[in-house]
């Protein structure tokens, strides 16, 4: 099996599993530039996995299934052009592979996770915009906990595990990466690298290098809360620095 990243729109990537001309494209936010690549290699598109359903993840769906009219949409059941609902604790095979959905909400209140573990029993998370490389998506007003849950389960996973997030927003997280730590020298190795796309996909064990979403229990990063305005009696409350650094983030 194959895995690669499709650009799409400014900064999407469209993630294309493909094994024997058959594939799986995560979150097409456009279709063409899948349609090319499968029309050049004769590929068909099997299934689309949906992870949440904003237009830069979906926009492609309806010329894709005009073009692959078998093909099978899988994701939120209350989203319209899915005809496979899945939800938390779903399991289906991929390539013969074991696919597992996990219901991971904060960036949408219905934001599922698709995990593949495949024959070396590494696994592959395609996380949406959830998880970014040295970041996370936006939070929805009022779900700054369910977030920060979903992003401690993800974190609890193998360290070897991949992460394919969907968009390309490396560069950008590591400066505010930088601006938290700027004495961490796996973040400054990772802001040279990034100069080379795609940066993606990245193992969880560089994220707990890097990550300032995953590592707001360093001391460093709750240092740098507290000078941003996180109360000191808060300090020892993960929550607080979660959301204190995400709110820093939205302004950065
Ligand atoms: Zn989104």
């Amino acid at each position: 099996m194959q895995i690669l990243p499709i650009s799409a729109l400014t900064d999407n990537y469209i993630w294309l599993l493909h094994q024997e001309k058959q594939a799986v494209v995560v979150d097409p936010g456009e279709a063409q530039g899948v349609i090319d690549y499968l029309v050049e290699h004769e590929i068909t598109l099997n299934t689309i996995w949906l992870t949440h359903t904003h237009y830069d993840h979906v926009d492609g769906v309806s010329a894709l299934l005009q073009q692959f009219p078998q093909c099978v949409v899988t994701g939120s059941g209350r989203w319209g052009a899915v005809n496979w609902p899945v939800t938390e604790g779903s399991r289906f095979a991929a390539f013969g592979q074991q696919v597992s959905v996990w219901h991971i909400p904060g960036h949408t209140e219905d934001h599922l996770a698709y995990i593949l573990t495949d024959d070396e029993s590494r696994q592959h998370v395609f996380c949406g915009d959830t998880l970014f490389s040295a970041g996370c998506g936006r939070v929805l007003p009022g779900a700054m906990a369910k977030m920060f849950a979903s992003l401690q389960r993800l974190n609890s996973l193998s360290p070897d595990t991949l992460l394919y997030p969907a968009h390309e927003y490396t560069a950008a997280n590591l400066r505010f990466a930088h601006a938290i730590e700027p004495d961490n020298e796996a973040i400054q190795k990772a802001s040279r690298q990034a100069e080379t796309l795609p940066t993606l996909p990245v193992t969880l064990a560089h994220e707990r290098a890097i990550n300032p979403f995953l590592r707001i229990s360093q001391p460093q990063v709750i240092a740098a809360a507290i000078q941003h305005g996180l109360p000191r009696q808060n300090a020892n409350q993960p929550l607080a620095v979660f959301t204190c650094l995400r709110e820093w983030k939205n302004q950065f």
